[in-house]
């Protein structure tokens, strides 16, 4: 019997993997040019850490995740987002007293949440993002949010919507949240289930209802804008000026609350809608924390942080038609005429390997009209051609597989050749020397 993958799960290979290794190479360099520095944490982690960080009252922790106990009777949980195992390990590590602040790191790897699949929505998706931690200055904010937009630039996307809203600091958040209770008290009666039992959770998260029905109700709730302290409204005003004079276009949604507990004052996400229409939701998002520290059992540390989902990152590229999957290019190809010249070719290729060069060789005793069109495949530049003739006179066919022409060249002169024809003989150092 056949096993298929798991249901929300993809393989990824051929143009679809390259794109994803484009895409996670670019978001590298990006985030290094902000200074930001590689972590790696696990993908299992405590129950308990998502139940603290990411919030009881998320639809994450009460439905999504994918918890078991081990052979040790733990509650484990394959982590449905990033940031919490970031934090623990700062905390853990204690990295905030050995490190100068802010911690300002990137990652990236697969995320596992029990949604229901659609496009754009998987159970195992990979998510690559940024976090600074140890400073609360607007300044990171901003940073953050420029890091992402710039991202999103380099790879082509240009019509980038790019909502944000403030949450305020725990007064601010405390008062809202009082409001919306009393707003929601009196119409609970007329809401979905997931809704009375957000009510008593966390309000807020009812602004996040997908219900048409209550949708209406949502609309009339109050506004955050109405209950931010001065200081947090002040703050908030500072980061759009940052993000104006950064030339970063930004609209305001007020009903934008995000998924996740633990963010306060500014949360954001960005948003794409291709030529063709495709629009798969946010394709990243963030925001400022300042209580995840404590609730992983650190000291008070605030931090920013946001994370792009690569699947609907490739769907819109893939949509945009923006070309992602360079195939990686083979520059030579060695061909051996029979069964003995292999074990020669395959020493051959790899010393060429070593000489910095990208090279194949043939291993399965194809004819040599199949291995030029394995090359020309591959796109490879040069072949090698390797016979009895050549091992007895220790020489090799050297064919520009693109010129369609060939010559006979002394083994110990392949190298200088290759580097000839492939321009990587220092003309400088010629030019003095013929001086
Ligand atoms: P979140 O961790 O919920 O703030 O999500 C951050 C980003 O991860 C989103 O903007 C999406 O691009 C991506 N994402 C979240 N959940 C999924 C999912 N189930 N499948 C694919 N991508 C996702």
């Amino acid at each position: 019997m056949k096993i298929n993958k798991v249901k929300g799960t993809h393989d990824l290979f051929n143009d679809e993997a390259r794109s994803y290794d484009y895409i996670e190479l670019l978001f590298k360099s990006v985030a290094n040019s902000f200074s930001y520095d590689s972590m790696r944490t696990p993908i299992i982690e405590h129950t308990e850490l998502f139940q603290r960080s990411t919030g009881e009252s998320s639809d994450i922790v009460r439905k999504e995740m994918y918890t078991f106990l081990d052979k040790g009777n733990r509650s484990i949980t394959l982590r449905p987002e990033l940031t919490a195992g970031i934090m623990r390990n700062i905390v853990e590590n204690k990295l905030y007293a050995t490190s100068d602040l802010p911690i300002k790191c990137y990652y990236m790897g697969p995320n596992f949440r029990y949604e229901r699949p659609q496009q754009g929505r998987y159970r195992q998706f990979y998510q690559m993002g940024v976090e600074c931690i140890g400073e609360d200055n607007v300044f990171y904010d901003a940073e953050c949010i420029i890091m992402g937009y710039h991202y999103l630039t380099m790879l082509g996307l240009e019509n980038v919507k790019l909502r944000i809203n403030s949450l305020g600091g725990n007064i601010s958040r405390n008062n809202y949240r009082k409001a919306l209770e009393e707003y929601f008290s009196n119409h609970i009666d007329k809401m979905c289930d997931d809704c009375k039992e957000r009510l008593k959770l966390n309000p807020l998260r009812i602004l996040d209802c997908k219900v048409k029905e209550d949708q209406e109700i949502v609309a009339d709730a109050p506004k955050i804008s109405d209950y931010l302290t001065t200081e947090d409204k002040e703050r908030f005003e500072y980061l759009c000026e940052l993000l104006e004079e950064n030339e970063i276009p930004y609209e305001i949604d007020e009903g934008l609350v995000r998924g996740l507990d633990y963010y306060s004052h500014v949360i954001f996400e960005f948003h794409y809608t291709t030529e063709s229409g495709l629009n798969v939701g946010a394709v990243g998002a963030g925001g400022h924390y300042d209580n995840l520290s404590e609730d992983v059992g650190g000291p008070k540390m605030s931090g920013v942080g946001l994370a792009f989902g690569e699947e609907r990152l490739y769907g819109i590229l893939n949509d945009e038609g923006i070309d992602t999957h360079n195939k990686v290019q083979t520059d030579i190809y060695i061909m051996p005429l029979g069964k003995e010249q292999r074990q020669n070719c395959f020493w051959l290729a790899n010393e060429l390997r070593d000489e910095g060069y990208r090279v194949e060789v043939n291993l399965n005793n194809k004819p040599l009209r199949s291995q030029f069109k394995i090359a020309e495949h591959m796109n490879a530049k040069i072949g090698l051609i390797v016979g009895d003739e050549e091992i007895e006179n220790d020489t090799i066919i050297v064919r520009n597989l693109e010129a369609k022409e060939q010559e006979s060249v002394p083994l110990e002169e392949l190298v200088e050749t290759l580097d000839e024809i492939f321009g990587l003989v220092d003309h400088d150092h010629d030019d003095e020397e013929g001086e």
